[in-house]
């Protein structure tokens, strides 16, 4: 890890790191907010003292490493007031000095879903149990960090040393199976809820060369069964890096958009949700709405 990547992972999950905080960003909060949670009684101890001018320099040290107006004052013994403001501050510094690329990474990393499964306990009769070096490969990529060397690959593009290249090549062997496997959680996911689903049905819809992933078998809304679309699109695919970076969840909006385009059913005989998820964590606005 060098000094930029290290800096990141120092960052709470919600904001793409690995939430293993630095001591010298969480002190200043946790005794700033100790320390107005004792004021009452610190009162009754010494009613003579300015408790205020005990924690003035504290509170201006804190509005320099912030640059915000310390907390409302029935908010301020509690630390996370206290600490999100040099967090935003932290997370502010790190995409104003990256690049195009980077930018997006952060950007994606820090939507409110990304983190979620470095909070999932890994039990592996639950299928969350990753094995180190698809650890090591998460992290590398969460925050990243040099992966490998460079060398090409077998399509003969250059992969660089983050390692990105395998997220969207054609001949990625995870890109062929995290598909079927998003599939299969969704699927999973509405048995669980009582919603009776098969995967890839046949000759739903006129035109064969459609295949979508997913049909209930019993009316969704409007007595009418509903189709899923289900796809994982690279957030730092060059196409879409521009998008990336400036804002959230673009590429998983572009997908699903052009899955609703395809998917046009002109006999209006189902409901179509297509369900689209990117590889640094963002979902699509209608995977969103479908998962919850
Ligand atoms: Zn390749």
């Amino acid at each position: 890890m060098d000094d930029t990547v290290w800096r990141q992972s120092s960052l709470p999950v919600s904001r793409g790191a690995l939430g293993t905080r630095r001591v010298d960003q969480l002190a200043l909060p946790a005794s700033l907010a100790s320390v107005h949670s004792a004021f009452d009684l610190m009162k009754q101890i010494y009613p003579q003292v300015d408790v205020n001018c005990i924690v003035s320099p504290a509170i201006s040290h804190w509005q320099v490493k912030s640059i915000s107006q310390p907390p409302i004052l029935t908010l301020r013994s509690t630390q996370k007031a206290w600490d999100i403001p040099i967090v935003d501050q932290h997370y502010q510094t790190l995409l104003d000095a990256s690049s195009q690329a980077e930018r997006a990474r952060l950007v994606a990393v820090s939507a409110k879903d990304s983190g979620a499964w470095l909070n999932a306990l890994p039990i592996s009769v639950l299928g969350n149990l990753l094995d180190d070096n698809s650890f090591r490969i998460s992290v590398g990529l969460l925050l990243g960090a040099r992966l490998r060397d460079p060398h090409v690959c077998r399509c003969k593009k250059l992969v660089d040393e983050l390692g990105r290249h395998g997220l969207s090549c054609q001949l990625s062997a995870g890109r062929h199976s995290r598909h079927p496997a998003l599939n299969d959680s969704i699927h999973r996911a509405l048995i669980s809820c009582k919603v009776p689903n098969v995967l890839e049905p046949n000759g739903i819809l006129r035109d064969d060369q459609k295949r979508p992933d997913g049909l209930t078998l019993i009316p969704w809304q409007q007595g009418k069964a509903l189709v899923l679309d289900v796809t994982c699109v690279d957030t730092v695919k060059k196409t879409y890096l521009r998008g990336s970076a400036g804002q959230l969840g673009y590429a998983a909006h572009k997908a699903e958009e052009l899955k609703r385009h395809k998917y046009r059913d002109p006999d209006g005989r189902y409901l179509f949700c297509p369900v689209a998820f990117e590889t640094f964590g963002p979902f699509g606005n209608e995977a969103s709405s479908l998962i919850q």
